[in-house]
């Protein structure tokens, strides 16, 4: 039942003659419903991992599956397609269109769409799913940074994604409203069975997940190797 699964992955970046490798090889499985928190310091390949796992880029080295198919496999096209049915993605920043109401923020994702009465009436369910059935018409302006939040996780789930990938979702958030988002995930993984992956600076937020990634230049860091490592020091 894993929806996206790497092994051995490697990322090179070309930069001139020189070359980075932002991830040395690492596995990883996202199931239905997991919670998991990428945490690491800044340059230790965290974008470049929810990169692969948001199928916005493909591995140098190994292979990265989608329920079974190695994406490497994938044209363009059939990755993005893939991409938009499978992955949804919420950011610090938000990024809605000031100029739309919540509901067309919703919809957005979906405005090429041969039916949009249906389209409206999902974006209607989400909002109400994530407590904003009375801010519909309002405006980006008009909400708190938490329902802003909530507006671009109903957006995030247009397409009944499986895997929701959030980069530092509760940033720029207090930790009442934060606590508030974390609540949403955790219903949206038991109601909807949607696995969530995080990429989190804040403790507390990798508190909460039920698996921490925890990623040092390339290489993913078990806690136990970490252990053995201050013995050694000491
Ligand atoms: P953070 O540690 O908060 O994730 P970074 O500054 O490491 O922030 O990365 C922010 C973005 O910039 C990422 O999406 C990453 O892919 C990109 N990036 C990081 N380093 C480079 C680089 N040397 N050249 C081009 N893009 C980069
Ligand atoms: P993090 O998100 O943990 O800050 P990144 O995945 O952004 O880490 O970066 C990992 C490493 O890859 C860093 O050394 C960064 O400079 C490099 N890197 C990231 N994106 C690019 C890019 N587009 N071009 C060149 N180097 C990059």
């Amino acid at each position: 039942d894993v929806i996206i699964r790497g092994e051995d992955v490697v990322k090179e970046y070309q930069t001139g003659n020189q070359t980075v490798q932002a991830l040395k090889g690492i596995d990883f499985g996202i199931r239905p419903s997991d919670f998991v928190a990428i945490v690491g310091p800044s340059g230790s390949g965290k974008s470049t991992l929810l990169n692969l796992l948001g199928l916005l880029d493909v591995p140098s080295n190994g292979t990265v599956r989608l329920r079974g198919e190695d994406v490497s496999t994938f044209s363009d096209a059939d990755r993005t397609n893939k991409r938009k049915r499978t992955i949804g993605f919420v950011f610090q920043s938000f990024y809605l269109i000031p100029t739309l109401t919540a509901l067309e923020n919703v919809e957005m994702p979906r405005m090429l769409d041969k039916t949009p009465v249906k389209t409206r009436e999902r974006a209607k369910d989400l909002l109400c799913r994530v407590g904003l059935d009375d801010r519909l018409d309002h405006y980006p302006d008009e909400l708190s940074g938490g329902q802003k939040q909530r507006v671009a996780i109903a957006r995030s789930l247009i397409n009944d994604p499986a895997i929701l990938l959030a980069d530092e979702p509760t940033g720029n958030l207090d930790r009442d409203t934060g606590d508030q988002i974390l609540a949403l995930f955790d219903e949206l993984r038991a109601e909807e069975d949607v696995a969530v992956v995080t990429v989190t600076h804040d403790a507390y937020v990798a508190d909460e997940a039920d698996r921490v990634v925890n990623l040092v230049d390339g290489v993913i860091e078990d806690a136990g190797e970490t252990e053995s490592r201050e013995e050694i020091k000491q």
